[in-house]
């Protein structure tokens, strides 16, 4: 049961990337007193100016505002900010380490000891990125060394599920907040750090669930959640990998199984995969803890999930081939003499976000073919051209398909599935089509004289 009447306290929140910087907005947005960190000069400089680093729908706004009222200022300052919040929440970076497997934490640990140094007053540390089972109690380990023991600096674990392109209304209403805590002082600061979720929610008539458990719980959580996500999306195209080769239509098919509620029909489309900053490094980091602390036989099944994901990325370049009448030898095909438009660079639609994108990667296979390739993303251009500088960028769709051989759509903008297919039809000259996300309508496609070939469809 939430406690009463606890007053609002004041928050921080280290780490302003897409995580940090939404809800740093957010908070403020629900009344909160906040401040944003960030070792990247460069982004707080943004901030500040009220400019948002990357895109999310509806994010500029609210950061404008609340720059404005007062409630929201960002800094690169630890002790500026030690000094501002009772609750601190790390929102660093854990990408996989370079052995490939792990997760770094070294901007986790980076971060906890800044800002221990600095606190000078009981405060709270809650951990929202998505870390490897145990590492609250780390946490713990490290304020310990860094902080005087005399505050009685507590920490807590509050894992995130935001996705982005949705991230506002995720903060904002979440479907459950769910919280590792290991004494009543550390669970009411959490329930009043997120009162105003829950006030919000009480207007609209709505409920937010709390599940409050121990550090370990929580932080599996997240990487429980995302495994099972992982998982849905790998076992669809899986389905579409046999459907291929019995001619059978996987859309149909997921269709069919999702009116089971059992089952249900969200993340159950086929097409070229999983991607983006978290579920492809989260499920191998798991796998690497799992394996640590003696269950790696149970996750084994996680390293059949990313390969049937990789397994899609190719198979677009199969499709690439056959479409062009290239054979597929033992070094993959030779598409060189070929333009090749690629719509999409985004690991998906209304965000920026290219990290492991499977637009991108595939993208990178056809160019490595010797395909001339030219992208257009309606907002991921800069940060593709970053990533992947091989390929040219163009500013429109039409410029991309503009003489294209094939074209070959790999993030389902809706730019796209609203293409008028005669129109592109004019200016393309092969008029083949490869729907990496089944997110076209094929009828209207080949009524236009495009070969259309979708993922996991005849
Ligand atoms: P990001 O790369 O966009 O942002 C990380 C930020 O941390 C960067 O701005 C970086 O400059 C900053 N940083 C690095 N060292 C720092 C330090 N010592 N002090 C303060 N800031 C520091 O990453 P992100 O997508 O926001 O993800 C952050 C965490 O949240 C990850 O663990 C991720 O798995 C998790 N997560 C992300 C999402 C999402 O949709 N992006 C959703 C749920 C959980």
């Amino acid at each position: 049961t939430p406690p009463s009447g606890s007053p609002r306290p004041r928050l921080t929140f280290l780490g302003t990337g897409y995580l940090g910087a939404t809800y740093a907005i957010c908070f403020a947005e629900l009344g909160y007193e906040v401040v944003g960190f960030d070792v990247d000069e460069a982004k707080i400089a943004k901030l500040s100016a009220g400019s948002v680093p990357f895109h999310e729908p509806g994010l500029d706004e609210l950061l404008r505002r609340n720059l404005a009222s007062g409630r929201l200022r960002f800094t690169t300052d630890y002790a500026e900010t030690a000094e501002h919040g009772d609750v601190h929440f790390i929102c660093v970076g854990t990408p996989q380490r370079a052995d490939g497997m792990g997760a770094d934490l070294s901007y986790v640990e980076a971060a906890v000891s800044g800002l221990s140094q600095h606190i000078t007053r009981k405060a709270l540390i809650v951990g929202k990125s998505t870390v490897p089972v145990g590492t609250a109690e780390w946490i713990e380990q490290l304020v310990g060394k860094h902080a005087d023991p005399e505050l009685g600096i507590e920490v807590a674990w509050s894992p995130e599920f935001l996705q982005e392109g949705f991230a506002v209304e995720d903060v904002l209403r979440p479907n459950r907040i769910v919280v590792g805590v290991k004494t009543d002082w550390a669970n009411s600061m959490l329930f009043a750090a997120h009162k105003g979720v829950f006030d919000l929610a009480a207007t609209e008539d709505r409920e937010v669930p709390m599940v409050v458990t121990d550090f370990a719980t929580a932080e599996l959580v997240k990487v429980a959640a995302n495994a099972f996500l992982a998982t849905k999306i790998s076992f669809i195209n899986a389905m579409a990998e046999v459907c291929e080769v019995a001619g059978a239509d996987v859309t149909q098919l997921s269709k069919a199984i999702g009116y089971d509620p059992r089952i249900g029909n969200r993340f159950l489309q086929a097409g070229v995969g999983f991607g983006g900053g978290c579920l492809p490094k989260d499920i191998r980091a798991f796998q690497a803890r799992a394996q640590e602390l003696g269950a790696g036989e149970a996750l084994r099944f996680l390293h059949e999930v990313d390969l049937i994901n990789l397994r899609r990325r190719t198979k677009v370049l199969q499709v690439a081939a056959d479409l062009l009448g290239r054979r597929f030898g033992p070094a993959g095909p030779d598409l060189s003499g070929t333009k090749i438009a690629v719509l999409g660079a985004t690991f998906k639609p209304n965000s920026d976000d290219v990290r492991d994108a499977p637009a991108l990667a595939v993208a990178a296979l056809l160019r490595k073919a010797g395909a001339d390739v030219h992208t257009y993303d309606p907002q991921g251009n800069e940060n593709a051209a970053r990533a992947l500088p091989t390929v040219t960028y163009e500013d429109s769709m039409n410029a991309a398909v503009q003489d294209a051989d094939l074209v070959c759509v790999l993030t389902e903008w809706a730019e796209f599935r609203n293409a008028d297919p005669v129109a592109l039809g004019e200016i393309a000259k092969g008029k083949k089509v490869i729907d990496g996300r089944n997110c076209l309508d094929n009828t209207a496609w080949v009524a236009a004289g495009w070969e259309y070939r979708g993922m996991g469809r005849p």
